[in-house]
């Protein structure tokens, strides 16, 4: 204990903080810029996909001055099955892909008994669409498997295990032009970026480190302040492990409501006129009427008395 509290009492605060927010700060940016470089392929095809839907819903261009940007979207991702537009009616008026859903209508039907957002595809009972935002449509995919996931979100699960395995199941995201009432149809497969979830998986213990170092920083900054001020340095530390940041505020708010001697850092009773640990005059009382004065005050609080120094 003695050389634990010897080392911990030599530990400059002002430096480590320093240290680890330098730390915090480059090994972030590290990890933000790898996971963007690793998934660089999926957000482009995201801001993309966002920005063509956010033309069409406005309605500023018909669908046919978006037609080559549609082909040039579908082209850049191989999990796009197809875009497809679609009239008012359903119709197909534009495939990007040529896919088997690119001819004469293109209709979906309510799952009986399913209200997870999945729709069949009317020509075929075993092919089912997955209903989701356009950034659920790009980075579901990167975040969890198959199987788990839509078992996750089918209610019935018996359902879901007899169906599974003969059914087909892409994601749908779309997008509604409000003059004409034609709608452009993304239509994509489910594969999973490989290691997708490792690098994420990576990225989220570098930032638990982080918050560990971070709790133990802040125990032994309360445990070394304490030691400094006198007062049960094994209590205090043992508080803000287990309370943390609520920890260190009673602990603050502990020591603001005591006196501290200038001299010695020692925590003590505010009535004391000296310090109980070096002796060290840290408090006056009046001449006049005995009230207890603090060392920097030139009146007294209570009858108004000049204080000598
Ligand atoms: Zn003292
Ligand atoms: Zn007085």
């Amino acid at each position: 204990m003695k050389n634990f509290n010897a080392l911990i009492e030599r530990l400059n605060f002002k430096k480590i903080i320093a240290i680890y927010i330098a730390l915090a700060v480059i090994t972030g940016l590290l990890s933000v810029g790898f996971l963007s470089y690793m998934f660089k392929d999926k957000l482009i095809f995201a801001y993309n996909l966002n920005n063509l839907s956010e033309r069409i819903e406005k309605g500023k261009l018909g669908i046919d001055s978006v037609k080559s940007d549609i082909i040039s979207l579908a082209r850049q991702s191989s999990d796009i099955v197809d875009i497809l537009i679609l009239d008012k009616d359903n119709r197909v008026l534009f495939s990007a892909k040529q896919s088997e859903f690119g001819n004469g209508e293109f209709k979906l039907e309510n799952e009986r008994g399913e209200r997870g957002g999945y729709l069949t595809y009317f020509k075929n009972p075993d092919v089912s669409f997955r209903l989701m935002d356009n950034d659920d449509l790009i980075l579901n995919a990167v975040f969890t498997g198959h199987e788990k996931e839509i078992s996750h979100h089918h209610k019935d699960e018996n359902f879901f295990r007899n169906n599974f395995m003969s059914k087909r199941i892409y994601l749908l995201s779309y997008a509604v032009n409000r003059n004409s009432g034609d709608k452009i149809y993304f239509i994509s497969d489910i594969n999973k970026i490989p290691e997708g979830e490792v690098y994420l998986d990576m990225a989220g213990s570098v930032g638990m480190t982080f918050v560990v170092l971070y709790w133990i920083l802040l125990v032994l900054w309360v445990y070394q302040d304490a030691m400094k001020s006198k007062i049960d340095a094994v209590l205090w530390g043992s508080i803000a492990l287990f309370t943390n940041l609520a920890g260190l505020f009673v602990y603050l708010i502990y020591k603001q409501s005591n006196k501290v001697c200038y001299k010695c850092n020692t925590i003590q009773n505010r009535n004391n006129i000296f310090c109980r640990y070096c002796g060290t005059k840290i408090g006056n009382a009046c001449k006049s009427c005995s009230n207890i004065v603090n060392e920097e005050d030139k009146f007294c609080s209570s009858c108004g008395n000049k204080i000598s120094a």
